[in-house]
């Protein structure tokens, strides 16, 4: 018996019917005895019709009433679920980010949680209710709904259970657990029992967005045991912790692959002090980061420049580079959004070498070229064109010894 956080994502609440299995399994864990915090994601593909939506109505529209917008896709899933609750006669309260007391920056669309006042919340529990609290969002100090960022729900749950002290975070979705690939792009994927904090942090900042990146750092940060598992089944799923000394003598852990990286290329650039914080202080100023970066040899004082960015990001980022180019005589700015990165990570890669070789022989096998690379002494990542994304991810995993036996 404990206080137990419970994330349901939004395959999980994608319709009536999965609420109703959430709302069984919520009150389960209810009547073993146990305090229990429900964060909620919208139903799928909710959030994305609503930013098709805002967009009908302006290419970019204003930030501030975005969040508002979005912010109405929780909500409807929090009171759903309440309703649902209390229909089966179970004590039950929704609760919006702002009610809740989740506090953030005035980064509109990307906000991050400064604190959560947890006596709103603790109130309701301690006079025997659920409290289901509509995730993603928060209110800044004046009062604005912002939202945390794209799969943000993650971070309301685990920021939530970090505030409140809980025992255990269980973070509900659509695959039964953390696996060494997509499962939805890999078949032979497995599923992995427990891994450390940095070994997911490593990996969801690779692009494996079954938690999202801030979400682990607040586990890592305040020590919380995350569970990932799925609603469908009742299996155990992949515990997130402190140490895993296991996953150590593995070289390589996992491979993972970023479909939402852009490239852009300067051609024919000055090579001369001061160039590239010409190039890259615009970009830092507007709030887009800047990822893999790259310079060819020198050419007749010339070179070329190419980095990648969010591919969100990809039009304000050209734009900005258009102006630059002028601004310092570069020939030419060159986009390509048809780009992906994968990844093979390990905290294992650090004693050994070869991993890099390996990597591109069996990249090359396969006629993949490599268009940019990067390295770490925990990671080695090359960007594709995007067509080949699945065919690296499987020919990488078996290379490496990742696959699931028959
Ligand atoms: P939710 O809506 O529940 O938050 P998400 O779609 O955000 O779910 O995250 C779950 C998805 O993450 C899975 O369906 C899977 O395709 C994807 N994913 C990517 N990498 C991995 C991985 N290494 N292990 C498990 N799932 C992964
Ligand atoms: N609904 C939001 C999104 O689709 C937040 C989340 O699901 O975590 O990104
Ligand atoms: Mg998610």
């Amino acid at each position: 018996m404990g206080l137990i956080v419970q994330k349901y994502g939004g395959t999980s609440v994608a319709d009536i019917k999965r609420i109703r299995n959430v709302a069984k399994r919520v009150a389960e864990t209810f009547e073993q005895g146990n305090d229990v915090v429900v964060i909620l994601s919208a139903m799928a593909g909710v959030t994305d019709d609503l930013i098709d939506m805002a967009t009908q109505i302006t290419e970019s529209p204003d930030k501030r009433e975005l969040d508002v917008l979005l912010a109405t896709g929780e909500q409807t899933t929090a009171a759903l679920l309440a309703m649902t609750l209390k229909n089966m006669n179970h004590p039950a309260v929704s609760m919006l980010g702002h009610q809740a007391k989740v506090i953030t920056d005035c980064t509109f669309g990307n906000a991050r949680i400064i604190e959560i006042g947890v006596e709103n919340i603790m109130d309701f529990v301690k006079n025997g209710n659920i409290v289901v609290v509509a995730g993603f969002q928060g209110s800044d100090i004046k009062g604005n709904i912002t939202t945390l960022g794209r799969g943000g729900s993650d971070t309301s749950a685990v920021a939530i259970a970090a505030a409140l002290k809980a025992d255990i975070c269980e973070i509900y979705t659509d695959v039964d657990g953390i696996y060494t690939a997509d499962p939805g792009i890999c078949e032979r994927a497995k599923k992995i029992d427990r891994i450390s904090y940095d070994e997911m942090l490593n990996m969801a900042s690779l692009g494996a967005k079954v938690l999202q990146i801030r979400s682990v750092g607040f586990a890592k940060k305040y020590n919380i045991p995350i569970h990932v598992r799925s609603s469908f089944s009742e299996e155990e799923g992949t515990m997130v912790v402190s140490e895993n000394a296991g996953m150590e003598s593995l070289v390589v852990s996992a491979v993972t692959h970023d479909k939402d990286q852009a490239r852009i290329t300067l051609k024919k650039v000055e090579d001369q002090p001061g160039v590239a914080a010409k190039i890259f202080s615009p970009i830092s100023e507007s709030g887009i980061i800047v990822d893999m970066i790259i310079q060819n040899t020198r050419v007749e004082g010339q070179t070329d420049l190419t980095f990648t960015v969010p591919k969100d990001h990809f039009s304000t980022a050209m734009e900005i580079e258009r102006k630059v180019a002028q601004e310092i005589g570069a020939e030419d700015v060159l986009g390509d959004k048809n780009i992906a990165k994968v990844s093979v990570v390990g905290v294992g890669m650090k004693n050994h070498s070869g991993v890099a070789s390996i990597m591109f022989s069996t990249l090359a096998r396969e006629n993949i070229n490599i268009m940019m690379i990067s390295t770490s002494e925990i990671r080695i990542s090359c960007i594709i064109e995007e067509k080949y994304t699945e065919l690296a991810v499987r020919v990488l995993h078996t290379a490496f010894g990742l696959d699931e036996e028959d």
